[in-house]
């Protein structure tokens, strides 16, 4: 059977080869519906491919190394996306963790996903000190807005705590998973909403100050 490699536009897996049964559209000539399913998480993935040279029903090629052929996967992959008004360095690192825990590579992720933080927390609280990201969180003034709870979400996260001393342990699947929701939380909260709240006042209490 033919395969295409893709990612999927479901769980977003990286690079994922899913094997394709496909058949001929009988009334647009050269044209074919293939359908399969990503192996990680078991949804369907439909591609139309426009292929004038091979017949698709006996080929085993990848159909992203069949020359001539037009291949469009649906649904369409959704682009890795950063909560809104996130300043430009840290959508950057954040964007790199979420690209990386797409690709599997949990150290990587985790890596930037605390990197997106650390900036974060640097540029609503600037210290001249280096504590754990956790304490850094801990020692965020009232006036800042970050919540009780918020707080107490970054202590269940294993990985917050460690410091610069503990930078070589590795990260399992499950605490780059648990640092790239509270880091998307985080920037939402820190900077999304701040900012759309600041857009919904009067022209003279939104702006700000000197
Ligand atoms: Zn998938």
């Amino acid at each position: 059977m033919p395969r295409i490699l893709t990612d999927c536009p479901h769980c977003r897996a990286a690079n994922v080869l899913i094997g394709l049964t496909a058949r001929r559209n009988e009334i647009l000539p050269y044209y074919w519906n293939c359908y399969g399913h990503c192996d990680g998480c078991g949804k369907g993935v439909v591609v139309i491919v426009q292929c004038h040279n091979t017949d698709l029903s006996s080929s085993n090629a990848n159909l992203r190394d069949v020359s001539g052929t037009t291949c469009t996967v649906f649904p369409t992959p959704a682009a890795p996306s950063v909560p809104e008004h996130t300043p430009e360095n840290i959508a950057s690192f954040y964007l790199q963790g979420l690209r990386a825990f797409n690709a599997s590579l949990w150290d990587a992720a985790g890596g930037m996903f605390r990197k997106a933080l650390e900036a974060s927390l640097k540029k609503i609280h600037p210290t001249t000190d280096r504590p754990t990201i956790q304490k850094r969180i801990d020692n965020l003034p009232p006036e800042i807005g970050v919540t009780l709870a918020m707080k107490q979400w970054a202590h269940a996260i294993r990985v917050l705590g460690n410091d610069a001393m503990h930078d070589e342990e590795p990260f399992n699947e499950d605490d780059a998973k648990k640092l790239k929701e509270f880091t998307e939380a985080f920037l939402i909260y820190v900077f999304t909403l701040p900012e759309r709240v600041r857009k919904q006042l009067p022209e003279t209490a939104a702006a700000k100050p000197a």
